[in-house]
C-alpha cells in the first residue's frame, strides 16, 4: 500500500527536517513528549477556516455547529467566535457552552428526550431556538410556560421526511421507523405545527429535518430538500433547517463532497423547488472531523505466523469507539515518517480488555514499525473524544490545539484521581 494520502492529514501537516510530522508547526514528537499519548491534536487553523467557510456559503447566522461531534469549552468559544451558533442536545452540552461564554440566545436545543430540567435550563438561559421533537415535549413546553419559565422560545418542528441516508447508499422509504421527529407521511409533523401555531407557550417560526450522519453524496441532501420544501411550503414558516451530516474520508478509497459543494446543492435544490423559507444547517463531522489526528505509543507487537499481526497502543475503544461501533475505517502513518511506503498490513489494537477493541482491522503500516513508535490515525476530530469512555478506567486523553508553531492544552489529560471524582463512598 503507498503512502498515507495528504489529503486526508490536516490542512497544515508537513514534515520537518527530521522527517517527523508537523501539525500547525508543531512537532508530534515534541507534542507527544510534552502531552503524552494518546493525544489528540488538532490544526486550530483548520478549525476555524472550516467554520468560515460554512458561514461564506451559508450565510452568517444560518450555520448551528452540531457540538456533540466534538465538544469542548475552547471548541464552543471557537465555533462561536467565528459567528456558527451551538446545537445542543443535552443539559451537558448546553452547561458546556454556557459556561465557554456563549450565551444561550447562541444555542439551538435539540433532543428527542428532553427533560422537564433541560428545558427549564434552557428557557431560562434565553435558549435562541428549540427543536421540538415530541408531543410530550410540546406538553413540557406548556407546563413550562403556565409555571413562569420564559421567555417564550422559537421552536422548530423536527419532521422525519421519510428519507433514509445510510453511509454510501440512499434509500427513500414510505414508511418512517425513527425515534426522531414526527413522521410526515402519518400526518403527525402537520399535528405538531398546528399545536404549535395555537400555543402561547411558543412561537412557532420553522421546520427541521436531519437524515442521517457521514453522508457522501451531496445529491442525497437534494431528495430531503424535495420532500421538506413541500411540507414547508405548505405551513409558511420563516426558517428551513435541513440539518448535517455530510460526510468526510477517513480512507484512502474514500471521497466526500466538501462544504461548499454541499451548499451547492441545497442551494439548487432550494432554487429550483422555490424554498422561500431561510435554510439554516447544522454540520458536526465535516468542520472538526479532519482537523484532527490521534497520536498512540506502539507498546506491543504480536506476530501470529500465518495468522497476522497485532500492533498495540495504549489507547483504542475509549478514545475512539467509531470502528467498534460502526465498524468504521481509518488510515494509520507513523509521526516519524508521515510519508512512507506501508508494504505491511496489521490489525492495530488498543489495551483494553476486550478482544473487540479494534482501531484499525487492516492496518497498511511501514515496514520498520516498532515498539515506541508514535502511530497517528488521521480524520479523528469527530465522534472520538466526545464518544470517549473511562472503560477499564482508562484516562481519558488531552487535547491540544496547534497553531502557528505552539500547541495550546485545550482538555488536560485525566488524572487517576479524576477517576475518583464522582466516587462518594
Ligand atoms: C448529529 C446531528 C447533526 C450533525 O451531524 P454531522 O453528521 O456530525 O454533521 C446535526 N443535526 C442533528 C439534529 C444531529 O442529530
Amino acid at each position: 500500500m503507498s503512502a498515507v494520502p495528504r489529503r486526508l492529514l490536516p490542512d497544515s501537516a508537513a514534515v520537518a527536517d527530521d522527517g517527523w510530522l508537523t501539525i500547525g508547526g508543531c512537532h508530534l514528537g515534541a507534542l507527544t513528549e510534552q502531552f503524552g499519548t494518546p493525544l489528540f491534536v488538532y490544526d486550530e487553523d483548520q478549525l476555524r477556516s472550516r467554520c468560515r467557510e460554512a458561514v461564506q456559503v451559508f450565510g452568517r447566522g444560518r450555520v448551528v455547529y452540531a457540538t456533540k461531534a466534538f465538544l469542548c469549552r475552547a471548541m464552543a468559544r471557537l465555533a462561536h467566535e467565528e459567528g456558527l451558533l451551538l446545537d445542543v442536545s443535552t443539559g451537558g452540552e448546553l452547561h458546556v457552552a454556557l459556561s465557554a461564554g456563549v450565551p444561550g440566545s447562541q444555542c439551538v436545543l435539540h433532543g428527542n428526550n428532553k427533560s422537564d430540567e433541560e428545558i427549564r435550563a434552557a428557557l431560562s438561559a434565553g435558549i435562541g431556538r428549540i427543536v421540538v421533537d415530541s408531543f410530550d415535549e410540546l406538553d413540557r413546553l406548556e407546563a413550562a410556560h403556565r409555571d413562569g419559565f420564559g421567555p417564550v422560545p422559537d421552536v422548530l418542528i423536527r419532521v422525519t421526511p421519510g428519507v433514509h441516508a445510510h453511509t454510501h447508499e440512499f434509500i427513500s422509504t414510505g414508511q418512517d421507523d425513527s425515534k426522531f421527529g414526527f413522521n410526515l407521511a402519518n400526518g403527525d409533523a402537520r399535528r405538531a405545527v398546528s399545536q404549535a401555531a395555537a400555543s402561547p407557550a411558543v412561537n412557532l417560526v420553522g421546520t427541521h429535518c436531519h437524515i442521517g450522519s457521514n453522508v457522501f453524496r451531496a445529491e442525497s441532501f437534494a431528495r430531503a430538500v424535495e420532500v421538506m420544501a413541500g411540507f414547508a411550503a405548505e405551513v409558511e414558516l420563516p426558517q428551513l433547517v435541513l440539518g448535517g451530516g455530510l460526510g468526510v474520508a477517513y480512507t484512502a478509497d474514500e471521497e466526500a463532497p466538501t462544504i461548499s459543494q454541499w451548499a451547492s446543492v441545497l442551494r439548487e435544490a432550494c432554487e429550483s423547488l422555490g424554498v422561500s423559507s431561510d435554510v439554516y444547517v447544522e454540520p458536526g463531522r465535516s468542520i472538526v472531523a479532519d482537523a484532527a489526528v490521534t497520536a498512540y505509543t506502539v507498546g506491543t507487537i504480536k506476530d501470529i505466523p500465518d495468522v497476522r499481526t497485532y500492533v498495540a497502543v495504549d489507547g483504542g475503544m475509549s478514545d475512539n469507539p467509531r470502528p467498534v461501533l460502526y465498524g468504521s475505517g481509518y488510515e494509520a502513518l507513523l509521526a516519524r515518517s508521515p510519508f512512507a511506503e506501508r508494504p505491511l498490513t496489521v490489525r492495530v489494537v488498543g489495551k483494553h480488555c476486550e478482544s473487540g477493541d479494534v482501531l484499525l482491522s487492516d492496518a497498511a503500516v511501514p515496514e520498520d514499525l516498532r515498539v515506541g513508535d508514535v502511530l497517528v490515525t488521521p480524520v479523528t476530530g469527530a465522534y472520538g473524544q466526545s464518544m470517549g469512555s473511562n472503560y477499564n478506567r482508562i484516562r481519558r486523553p488531552a487535547v491540544v490545539f496547534a497553531s502557528g508553531g505552539s500547541a495550546r492544552e485545550v482538555v488536560r489529560r485525566e488524572t487517576f484521581d479524576d477517576l475518583l471524582a464522582t466516587d462518594v463512598g
